[in-house]
C-alpha cells in the first residue's frame, strides 16, 4: 500500500540523519520543509521532499495537504492510562476545600484507584483502557508508555501490565510498559514500608520479568511515599532483570532522586517541578532524559518544571501527559505542548522537539519514531488548515488536528 501526502504547507521535524534526541540550544531548531510531500510505503516513511522535486507520479491514496501542516505524531513517554473508574468526586472535594491529606484520609488518592482496580475484572479494565487509548490516538499520539502502579498487590499489578500487553497486541501500536509497584504504600503495609518493598522486590519484580510484562521500572521517590533507600534497593534489584529505570522524582521535593536515577542509568527522570543546581549537575553529561508533565502542574496548581533552566544548561527535555485519574485526567498532548509554551516559556520549536523526538528517546523509540526520517514509522499528524505550526500551541483548547495516520493508515 502506498500513500502520498502532497502540497504540505509545512512539513515539520524532518531529519535526514538519525538524531536520537536534541538538547540545549539545538532544541530551538525544528527542521522543516515548505510546500513539501511525504511518500509512505506500507507502514514506513519511504521518502519526502519539496513538491518542486517530486518524482512520484501515483499512489494508492493521495492526500492533498494544501494549507496544512504535517508532523510526526506525539510520543507520550509517561502515562498511567490503564486504570479503573475515575476520581471525579475527589476533584470536586478538592474544589470544596479539602486538602490532599484529608482526601487521602477518607480513602482517596492512589489507594482509591488501587481499590477500584483490584475490584475490576481484567476484561473490564481492558475495555476502559482501550477506549482511552483510541481517544488519545485520535488526538495525535503515535507512541505511548503505560505504567502499572494502581494494583499494589502482585495479582493486580500483573493484571494492569497484562492489559497493557493486550493493548499492544490488538492495536499494533508502540506501547512501552513500566512496572510501578512502588507507587504508594498500601493500607495493609502502612506500618511496614520495608515489608511492602520486600513484596515489590522479591515477589512482584520476578513475576513481571518472568512474564516479560515490562521493559522499565519506576518508583514514586517522594517524601511520604518512597525514600532514596527504597529507590536504590529497587533499582539495584531491577538490574538483574534488565529493567531500565524511568522514575518519578522531584514532584514536591528535591532530595537527591535525580542523581540516584542518573547513577543507575535511568532512561528518564520525570516530574522535576522542584529542581536545584545539584540536580542539573547530575544530569549533565548523562544519557538520562528529563521529562516535564505540565498538565499535572496545571491540574494540581503546583509549580511547572523549570524548562528554561534545563534547556539553558544545555540539557534536553521531553514533554509527556502523565495521564492518570488523580493528578492529570487528560491524555491530550496538544494541551501539553500549548501549556509548555504558555507556562514554561518554551518556544513552539522546543515544545514540538520535546513532544516528538525527545519523547521517543524517553521510551527507547528514537530509532523508529519521533521524526520525519526515511525508514521510520509512518505515524503522522495532518492538521486542519492553519497559518503556520505556531498556531498549534497558540490556539490552546482548539482541536487543530484533521487526520492521524498510524502505520501509514488514517485512523
Ligand atoms: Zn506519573
Amino acid at each position: 500500500m502506498t500513500t502520498l501526502l502532497i502540497n504540505i504547507k509545512q512539513l515539520l521535524q524532518v531529519r535526514e540523519t538519525n538524531v536520537s534526541k536534541v538538547s540545549g540550544a539545538d532544541m530551538k531548531q525544528l527542521p522543516m520543509l515548505e510546500n513539501a510531500y511525504v511518500y509512505l510505503v506500507d507502514d514506513k516513511i519511504a521518502s519526502f521532499g519539496l513538491m518542486a522535486d517530486i518524482e512520484i507520479a501515483s499512489a494508492d491514496t493521495i492526500i492533498d495537504c494544501t494549507n496544512k501542516v504535517v508532523l510526526p505524531t506525539w510520543c507520550d513517554s509517561h502515562t498511567h492510562l490503564v486504570y479503573a473508574g475515575n476520581r471525579a468526586q475527589e476533584f470536586v472535594d478538592r474544589i470544596n476545600g479539602l486538602s490532599y491529606e484529608e482526601i487521602a484520609n477518607r480513602g482517596g488518592g492512589i489507594l482509591n484507584s488501587a481499590k477500584k482496580l483490584q475490584e475490576t475484572s481484567e476484561d473490564a479494565l481492558f475495555e476502559q483502557s482501550a477506549t482511552r487509548l483510541e481517544n488519545v490516538m485520535h488526538m495525535g499520539i503515535g507512541a505511548i508508555e503505560i505504567k502499572s502502579g494502581y494494583g499494589l498487590t502482585t495479582e493486580a499489578e500483573l493484571k494492569m501490565l497484562r492489559v497493557a500487553k493486550r493493548l499492544k497486541e490488538i492495536y499494533n501500536f508502540p506501547i512501552k510498559t513500566t512496572f510501578l509497584g512502588a507507587h504508594a504504600v498500601p493500607a495493609n503495609f502502612k506500618e511496614n514500608q520495608d515489608g511492602y518493598m520486600d513484596l515489590v522486590i522479591n515477589e512482584m519484580l520476578p513475576k513481571v520479568a518472568e512474564e516479560n510484562l515490562a521493559e522499565y521500572v519506576d518508583i514514586f521517590c517522594e517524601k511520604g511515599y518512597f525514600t532514596l533507600e527504597d529507590t536504590e534497593r529497587l533499582l539495584q534489584a531491577a538490574q538483574q532483570y534488565k529493567l531500565i529505570p524511568k522514575i518519578h522524582v522531584n514532584q514536591f521535593n528535591a532530595f537527591g532522586g535525580v542523581a540516584l536515577g542518573v547513577q543507575y542509568n535511568a532512561l528518564s527522570v520525570d516530574h522535576l517541578e522542584e529542581l536545584n543546581d545539584e540536580d542539573i549537575q547530575a544530569l549533565q553529561g548523562s544519557n538520562t532524559m528529563p521529562v516535564a508533565l505540565p498538565s499535572c502542574s496545571y491540574f494540581l496548581s503546583i509549580p511547572y518544571t523549570p524548562a528554561r533552566k534545563i534547556i539553558d544548561a544545555g540539557l534536553p527535555i521531553a514533554l509527556a501527559t502523565d495521564y492518570n485519574p488523580g493528578s492529570t485526567p487528560s491524555g491530550n498532548m496538544n494541551f501539553v505542548v500549548s501549556t509548555a509554551c504558555i507556562k514554561m516559556k518554551m518556544t513552539p520549536e522546543e515544545a514540538i522537539n520535546a513532544a516528538t523526538i525527545n519523547g521517543a528517546y524517553a521510551m527507547g523509540l528514537s530509532e523508529t519514531h519521533g521524526s520525519i526520517t526515511q525508514g521510520k514509522a509512518a505515524n503522522l499528524i495532518i492538521t486542519k488548515e492553519i497559518e503556520s505550526f505556531h498556531v498549534l500551541p497558540y490556539a490552546f483548547g482548539d482541536n487543530c488536528i484533521d487526520k492521524v495516520l498510524i502505520n501509514g493508515s488514517v485512523i
